[in-house]
């Protein structure tokens, strides 16, 4: 159902009839983690997350699964040198 309440206009899971069935009966705002990510959206109430209604759940456990700013540091990081590397040392 269309959001009357936080997110206007946006189609949502958690709306109803009888209003938001989320946890707290709302959207929760962005956090910090969350700035320069392209799911942001600004509303007239607040800045809102397009995917999830809670954000800072998001980033309780770890990073966010949908982040879209962290794509650079993610591929840099652990992927794809440390694999090579091992597998050089394997043949020497
Ligand atoms: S997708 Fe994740 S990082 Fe991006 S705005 Fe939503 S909760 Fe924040």
């Amino acid at each position: 159902m269309v959001c009357t309440s936080v997110k206007e206009g946006l189609d949502c899971f958690f709306m109803s009839k009888e209003g938001c069935r989320f946890n707290g009966g709302t959207c929760h705002q962005i956090v910090e983690q969350c700035e320069g990510c392209q799911k942001v959206q600004e509303f007239p109430t607040g800045n809102y997350c397009l995917v999830f209604p809670d954000p800072a759940a998001k980033w309780r456990l770890g990073k966010c699964s949908m982040a879209t700013h962290l794509k650079e540091t993610n591929i840099k990081g652990n992927g794809k040198l440390n694999p090579l590397k091992a597998s050089k040392r394997n043949f020497h």
